[in-house]
């Protein structure tokens, strides 16, 4: 086999990440700069994705090299596996291109048996460390590669320590372990049949194998999944030496941050404990000492690791999280990786290593995941009381957030005890459309049921409201009390949120405003001067509007009309509008839906001033409006003189099979044309008025007609409001420019770009109906199936949060080319969903698109994805 599956460290770099992993190319590099690494090799990530594709079998040749490289490693270390004289002891661990930290799986001191345990207790002189590792072995073995449930092995070490009564496990001595030794192979024997293997190269093979094996465990998955991180790319096994740190006294074993990364403070930051192995300091048995008291233990060491710490750094030019092992007083590297990170070190960190001349700004800004924004831009937990908080159940991290309320169990409940004055939480089973407004006024919602697009998430998130959702340990005990944690709840207790882990606790915890301020704002303003791709935002009401612009909204992209008519008395006036029967009858309830509207578009221009305004027409899928309880109804009918019964018949005919692909859009201006005129005076008359007052704002209205597919539909609907807005401009005596756009959102109209640009001015993409058209996927049932795509692997990525650039990105890139034939300066954006994605945003970059809309809370994301897109495309070069 003339590839190449296996490297010595030796034979590595730090520009082999793909291949070795970043543990592996670490290794390497740290190898390469003359640091103390126990010597190993790398099976490369090409082994890992042919072992998948030989059908879960490392190939006879790969193996051979496997072995090939053990030899090296011999002749490097001096050392001989299963050698009853200088045996060899190794590591076994993984290592993905992505740092997936506690994903997958590692195995400690393999190629012990019952021999080599002899050899090292004697070599060492310390047979209770020798007995201590051959026992920690045989439980990661048993473990990792037979997957044998941990927990009798820790019953054993319960059981074993009653009977000699004694509390830790330092306590054992070495005849003890040697008991257990037995113990262990006994129950290893029981369960599958056959002894402990003692050829350590079955060992190895076994282990590099389960290794693999992991990069497929449900948590691993579920990891990449929320990462982003492709299931194609498979995990490297990095085989190293072991150098242990429980050999005695002058040995042990910690881990160490060049800077805190909680907050990003220029200061190590780390632990350790002597006479420990590595899972000692993990597992939280014993406590560790901080980094300082090296100083006092072993102070040759502690100057050694300091100098290496700065080495790190600067060659790396970030912040360094390390693993080091001191064994017999001397120290040896285990690991360095870049280290993970709060949001708010994140952004401290990057703007320290450009003042400190280390890095560029462009390397500040990539060094910052835009996602991680997220966590910033909510109500914040007040960091103290939050520890102090006890967790009495844990769900679906659904929309960040920090939350603090009284319980409420409805909708009703909620908007009632928010206008006297309370915080609330909303607890439902499942959140539907009619909880809107329920869902608004609280400060968080948790639900019983459902998962992440689930309504509760969807419109949680779209609203900036903390949400956690499917918590299946909540029990119902009646309609106004559930158990949790083993605790009974009832409305008016307190409970608070933490939208961004999932966890739910059972008292108030203070929180503290978001802003963008220091190091933050800093970043930001760096990203603003990189980026070319505008950003502006998803807003229906002034309030969001303004916290857009706080955010650095640049305009608005898309206003959802009928979104100002879900609250209050105005879903009433719009009900009686969808179930008008007659034009005089709809005109009556556009006439009162009018000022409702005029005084927002008003509000909104306000608080957008001089930045561009794009309002969507009405595009109600009809059913999230249409009154279902039976008080509404019976009030509907009052209001309309109707008969409640004649009423009902209306809505039933209403009824729709398929809502998103029925009665909407533009669709309801092609059969109700009052409905344009009326949503032009109010657009047009709402822009005179604030001209009026403002006119050096010079606002010059964007016009979205939304679901076009074929052009005579615009120009039917534009024609309307080209009339109303001529007749009411020359009217008002002023000067008042406008434009009348439309989205692209259904597949007809990216494939007949050209032709609809003939009258559109503009185009906007809404990437959720294309996406739901171009994959016939409904939006609101998809994500009851899309799960089992995920499983299957046939989807890695929800395609209504990540744009499907194979697919729909080509209609997209289509439309884009098509409508700038026609017109060269069209002005080209998109709103959907997509818009605050950070990966969509990079293609929308690529694609030409002027603007990116997304909702407020994802603005300031979105401008930093839109700075990585512009660095990345420019390095492509
Ligand atoms: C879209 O379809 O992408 C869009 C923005 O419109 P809506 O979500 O309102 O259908
Ligand atoms: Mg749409």
């Amino acid at each position: 086999m003339s590839h190449k599956y296996v490297y010595l460290f030796s034979e590595g770099s730090g520009k082999m990440k793909n291949l070795l992993g970043g543990k592996g190319c670490n290794l390497a590099e740290m190898t390469n700069l003359g640091m103390p690494v126990p010597q190993g090799f790398t099976v490369t990530t090409e082994a890992c994705t042919r072992y998948y594709e030989d059908g879960e079998k490392i190939h006879s040749e790969i193996e051979k090299e496997i072995f090939e490289y053990l030899t090296k490693l011999e002749a490097i270390t001096g050392k001989v596996f299963g050698d009853l004289e200088n045996p060899l002891l190794v590591s076994v661990r993984s290592g993905a291109r992505a740092s997936m930290p506690g994903m997958m799986d590692t195995i400690l001191n393999l190629g012990m048996n019952d021999e080599v345990v002899e050899v090292v207790a004697k070599l060492t002189n310390n047979p209770r460390f020798a007995y201590d590792s051959y026992r920690r072995f045989i439980q990661m073995f048993s473990d990792v590669v037979m997957e044998i449930s941990k927990k009798r092995f820790e019953e054993i070490i319960d059981e074993m320590k009653e009977e000699k009564g004694i509390k830790l496990d330092t306590e054992f001595t070495a005849d003890d372990l040697r008991e257990m030794v037995g113990k262990y192979k006994a129950f290893y024997k029981a369960n599958l049949g056959t002894d402990f293997p003692q050829d350590p190269r079955v060992q190895l093979i076994e282990s590099i194998k389960a290794v693999f094996r992991s990069w497929n465990n449900p948590r691993a998955i579920y990891y990449r999944r929320m990462n982003e991180i492709p299931h194609s790319w498979g995990t490297a096994v990095n085989v190293q030496s072991m150098v242990f740190g429980n050999t005695g006294d002058d040995s042990g074993t910690g881990v160490a941050f060049t800077r805190d990364p909680s907050t990003g403070a220029k200061k190590l930051m780390g632990e350790f404990l002597m006479n420990a192995q590595g899972e000692d300091v993990v597992a939280g048995i014993r406590t560790p000492q901080t980094i300082e008291h090296l100083k006092d233990v072993m102070p040759q060491a502690y100057e050694e690791f300091l100098t290496i710490c700065d080495k790190l750094e600067d060659h790396y030019r970030d912040m360094q999280d390390m693993e080091f092992t001191i064994e017999k007083g001397k120290l040896y590297m285990l690991q360095t990786r870049n280290g993970k990170r709060t949001a708010a070190a994140a952004l401290k960190i990057a703007v320290d290593l450009v003042q400190e001349g280390m890095i560029s700004k462009e390397d500040a800004i990539l060094q910052v995941d835009p996602k991680q924004l997220d966590a910033l831009l909510h109500p914040q937990f007040d960091v103290k009381a939050l520890k102090a908080a006890e967790v009495i159940g844990k769900a679906l991290p659904a929309s960040p957030g920090a939350a603090s309320g009284k319980v409420v169990f409805t909708a009703a409940d909620a908007v009632a005890w928010k206008n006297r004055g309370e915080k609330v939480i909303l607890v439902r089973l499942e959140t539907s459309p009619e909880d809107i407004e329920g869902m608004h006024v609280s400060q968080g919602i948790l639900t019983a049921r459902g998962g992440m697009t689930s309504h509760a998430a969807v419109v949680a998130r779209g609203m900036g409201t903390c949400c956690v959702s499917g918590c299946g340990d909540i029990k119902f005990t009646s309609d106004k009390s559930f158990t949790l944690g083993g605790k009974s709840y009832k409305e008016g207790d307190y409970l608070s949120l933490d939208g961004s882990t999932g966890n739910i606790y059972g008292e108030a915890i203070p929180t503290v405003p978001a802003s963008i301020t220091g190091d933050f704002s800093t970043l930001m303003a760096w990203a603003d001067e990189i980026r070319t791709l505008k950003v502006r935002t998803n807003a229906d009401t002034p309030k969001d509007a303004r916290q857009a612009v706080e955010f650095g909204a640049e305009g608005i992209g898309l206003t959802r009309t009928e979104h100002m008519f879900f609250e209050g008395e105005r879903i009433a006036a719009m009900r009686e509008m969808i179930v008008s029967k007659t034009e005089e009858q709809r005109r009556i309830a556009l006439a009162k839906l009018l000022p409702m509207q005029r005084s927002d578009f008003e509000g909104i221009y306000e608080a957008m001033e001089y930045r561009p305004v794009t309002i969507r027409y009405l595009d109600p899928p009809l059913h999230e409006f249409l009154p279902t309880a039976e008080e509404d109804i019976v009030a509907l009918a009052k209001e309309m003189n109707l008969e409640v019964k004649d009423l009902k018949d209306i809505i039933s005919n209403l009824h729709e099979f398929n809502p998103m692909m029925g009665h909407r859009g533009c669709r309801l201006a092609v059969s109700y044309p009052e409905i344009a005129e009326m949503q032009t005076q109010a657009v047009i008359e709402a822009a005179i008025n604030v001209s009026k007052r403002h006119p050096e704002w010079k606002i010059k209205p964007e016009i979205m007609i939304p679901l076009v597919g074929e052009i005579k539909e615009l120009k039917y609907v534009k024609d309307i409001v080209v009339r109303v807005a001529d007749e009411l401009i020359a009217k008002s005596g002023i000067e008042l420019e406008y434009l009348v756009g439309t989205m692209i959102e259904i597949p007809r109209a990216a494939l007949l770009a050209d032709e609809i640009a003939t009258e559109a001015e503009f185009f906007s993409f809404g990437t959720n109906d294309l996406t739901q058209m171009t994959f016939g996927f409904s939006r609101d049932d998809a994500g009851a199936f899309l799960n089992s795509y995920y499983d299957k692997k046939i989807f890695e990525q929800d395609p209504f949060a990540r744009l499907d650039q194979h697919g729909v990105g080509k209609l997209v890139e289509m439309a884009c080319k098509l409508g700038k034939q026609t017109r060269p300066d069209i002005k080209l954006g998109i709103c959907g969903e997509h818009g605050g994605d950070p990966n969509s945003i990079e293609f929308c970059h690529r694609a030409g698109l002027n603007y990116v809309s997304c909702s407020p809370f994802r603005v300031p994301i979105a401008r930093l994805a839109a700075a990585h897109a512009a660095i990345k495309a420019s390095r492509a070069k």
